[in-house]
């Protein structure tokens, strides 16, 4: 049975394909700066006072309020480390004028709730901008990272997950003024695209394209995109009419540069996330809750891969699974994340077909 598109990626306006025209921001930021660009369009049209985002501080992750452009700066780039998030919404209901919130879909979520609840909120709160969101990675996984990557985080000043191009590379300035530097895909897929070390919410959370955004935003991971752009494009989805005219406003004074796309684009970008959130999850549920193997739904392949992911998340929170993964070299675990993602691909291949 042909997946439903709409299910798999909410209900939207139109899809893009789309970067910053600063090239600097394109290439600091993630994708392709998409967000930090439509936050400073924002604000350079008074649309907003503020945004609150995300910054790192040393290795911890921090929201805060950006007021000036040049705080946007500081602010791009992913950060997949989970973060402590109820202070700053405060500190943004308490002040005046409009804001923007950038966010994982678990975030947009409760804050569109509490918005239904909230007047003050409403008025505060004037755009939502959602980052796609497979998972996120445990502490236990970080730690294995930096393990791997034979640094302690006594030793670290500076840290970034990505940045430098796309797709990017992590970045860790030392104290001792040594840097390091690694390819987004060099531990990236060994450590994390197997599921290993997925924090249990992210487990049975099944928004990927933050669902309940105005605005969602991605990596545009089109075969045509990875073989060409070394820079960076994010993938675009508006989800109201309004949300959509400040996209293609931004666009015509210049903050942007936008094509659009089918959804199917988006999902043929996306289809191992989807696959995980949206795929798999009943049976993963299902599999976790009752470990009855004979009642899950949706037949061979949807089990066995649920199966695998169960299996892998949990091998890697245990004592002794992550004692293994942190000897393993990287290119044994290179290997068995790629043959995992080939099981993933035939699995989606003959259940989307
Ligand atoms: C945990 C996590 C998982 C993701 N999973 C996927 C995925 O599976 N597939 C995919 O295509 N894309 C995923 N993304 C989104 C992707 O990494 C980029 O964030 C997105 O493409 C936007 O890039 P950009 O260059 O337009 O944003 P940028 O211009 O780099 O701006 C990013 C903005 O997001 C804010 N931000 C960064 N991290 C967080 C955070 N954890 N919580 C709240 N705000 C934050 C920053 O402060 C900044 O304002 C994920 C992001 C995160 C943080
Ligand atoms: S997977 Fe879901 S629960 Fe986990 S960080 Fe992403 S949005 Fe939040």
């Amino acid at each position: 049975m042909p997946i439903s598109e709409k299910r798999l990626i909410g209900n939207f306006i139109r899809c893009y394909i789309g970067y910053s025209t600063d090239k600097y921001v394109r290439w600091i930021s993630s994708s392709g700066g998409a967000v930090t660009s439509l936050l400073t369009f924002m604000m350079e049209e008074g649309l907003i006072d503020g945004a609150l985002v995300v910054k790192m501080e040393g290795l911890k992750p921090k929201q805060f309020i950006a007021r000036r452009p040049k705080d946007l700066i500081l602010a791009a780039g992913s950060k997949y480390l989970p973060i402590q998030s109820s202070i700053k919404l405060k500190e943004l209901m308490d002040s005046k004028g409009k804001y923007a919130i950038v966010g994982l879909p678990c975030y947009i979520r409760a804050i569109r709730n509490l918005m239904a609840r909230s007047e003050k909120l409403r008025k505060h709160v004037t755009m939502l901008l959602g980052l796609f969101c497979c998972r996120s990675i445990s502490p236990t996984g970080f730690k294995v990272l930096l393990h791997k990557l034979c640094v302690s985080e006594e030793e670290i000043e500076e840290f970034r997950f990505r940045g430098h191009g796309w797709p990017g590379r992590l970045h860790i300035s030392l104290k001792n003024g040594r840097k390091i530097s690694l390819p987004y895909f060099d531990y990236w897929r060994p450590l994390y695209s197997p599921y290993f070390f997925t924090p249990k919410a992210c487990m049975f959370c099944s928004d990927m394209t933050n669902e309940k955004a105005d605005i969602s935003f991605g990596d545009a991971w089109l075969p045509k995109i990875i073989r060409k752009d070394v820079l960076g494009s994010s993938m675009i989805i508006s989800r109201s009419e309004e949300a959509d005219k400040i996209l293609q406003e931004a666009q015509r004074k210049g903050f942007l540069k936008l094509a659009s796309i089918s959804e199917k684009e988006v999902i043929k970008a996306q289809w191992r996330s989807l696959f995980f959130k949206k795929t798999t999850l009943p049976a993963r549920l299902l599999l976790a809750k009752r470990r009855n193997y004979a009642s899950a739904p949706g037949g061979f392949f949807k089990v066995a891969c649920a199966l695998i992911q169960l299996m892998n998340i949990r091998i890697s929170e245990s004592h002794l699974g992550t004692h293994i993964i942190e000897r393993l070299p990287f290119a044994f675990l290179q290997f068995y994340a790629v043959l995992h993602a080939m099981i993933e691909y035939f699995s989606w291949r003959y259940i989307t077909r």
